[in-house]
């Protein structure tokens, strides 16, 4: 009787060491505590034992019983503990607060690009966009550059066949809109242009703004006062501007506008190469070769005509010194703006 005790204790000690799941937990418990369990079974045989040894035999019956019931209870709270970690990882806690998506923002030669509109048409500008695949007449002939000019190799064109190529600059549409409008006219051309040169200030595909205005008694102090109201608003400071005389095949006379450091206020730094200032658009006098292109009375209309990058205009308002940064990608760089 002793020997049944100890061999059942034993048996339940390594029985419960190999259960690993509550269904395996509770055929144990009914294979030796339940009601006809293996225990019951032993407590039927004590009736049988001689009285002497009842009380001795008795005792041990019951340290068996409570050992066993409490490693049952031990093993039970380690299922029990095992199942709540792994309920945890699929399920979903609603009390945690939600996530925010990300904010998206237009890029930031956009963002200038609407900027540069805005002030134009607050000038009484109206907007024309064009084609980028452009026909070599466009872009070139009617501007007064001819076949063979020597202007056409500061270009670095792509041809898409002898005569379509994609618009190296926004000038086209001066000739596209004159040749269906008559003066006065004040637009601005925004657009793609397209480039092949690739480096630190050139990317083969970017941004510029044409701007031209056509009336009768058109002068240069007109460009300069457009401009001048322009550079003011778009680097929100009044910054003296400079011109200096260039040449451009469809005006005449032409400038390049400059105008003072905006990083270091004219004093001569990094940016500006120590002279105090920044080239920021061509201009010039539309030249009477262009208006004849188009049908113009040369002797009673005149007008002016610029071009600027947006790149540009961004890097120098955001001191940008690198115009590839915006064409990478990158959210750490766009998410700036
Ligand atoms: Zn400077």
């Amino acid at each position: 009787m002793e020997q049944e005790l100890r061999t059942l204790e034993r048996e339940a000690s390594e029985g419960l060491e190999q259960i690993s799941t509550a269904n395996e937990l509770e055929e144990f418990r009914i294979h030796y505590l339940g009601r006809k369990g293996q225990f019951s079974g032993i407590m039927e045989q004590l009736k049988a034992v001689p009285k002497e040894d009842k009380p001795r035999l008795g005792q041990l019956a019951n340290t068996v019983k409570k050992q066993i019931e409490k490693a049952f209870s031990v093993k039970k709270e380690q299922i029990a503990a095992g199942a709540t970690t792994s309920a945890a990882i699929g399920s979903i806690d609603l009390t945690l607060p939600g996530r925010r998506p990300e904010q998206g923002r237009l890029h930031p030669v956009t963002q200038i690009m609407t900027e540069v509109c805005s002030i134009f048409e607050s000038m009484g500008f109206s907007v024309a966009e064009g084609p980028d695949v452009e026909q070599d007449r466009y872009n070139f002939e009617a501007l007064n550059i001819p076949a063979h000019h020597p202007a056409r190799d500061m270009h670095d064109t792509f041809y898409v066949s002898d005569s379509i190529l994609l618009r190296t600059h926004t000038s086209p549409m001066q000739a596209r809109i004159m040749e269906q409008q008559e003066p006065p006219l004040r637009v601005i051309a925004p657009g793609k242009v397209y480039r092949c040169d690739s480096d630190i200030t050139h990317t083969p595909m970017f941004h510029q703004v044409e701007g031209f205005l056509v009336d009768t008694n058109v002068s240069f102090a007109d460009l300069k006062g457009v401009l001048s109201v322009f550079t003011q608003k778009i680097f929100d400071a009044d910054l003296p501007l400079r011109f200096r005389p260039s040449f451009f095949p469809f005006t005449e006379p032409s400038a390049e506008v400059d105008i003072a450091c905006v990083i270091c206020n004219g004093k001569g730094c990094r940016v500006c190469k120590k002279t105090g200032w920044l080239e920021i658009l061509g201009a010039g006098m539309i030249d009477p070769e262009v208006f004849k292109q188009v049908g113009y009375d040369p002797e009673k209309y005149s007008g002016f005509a610029f071009g600027l990058g947006i790149e540009r205009i961004a890097m120098l308002k955001y001191g940008i010194d690198d115009i590839r940064l915006y064409y990478e990608n990158d959210l750490r760089f766009l998410s700036q703006f």
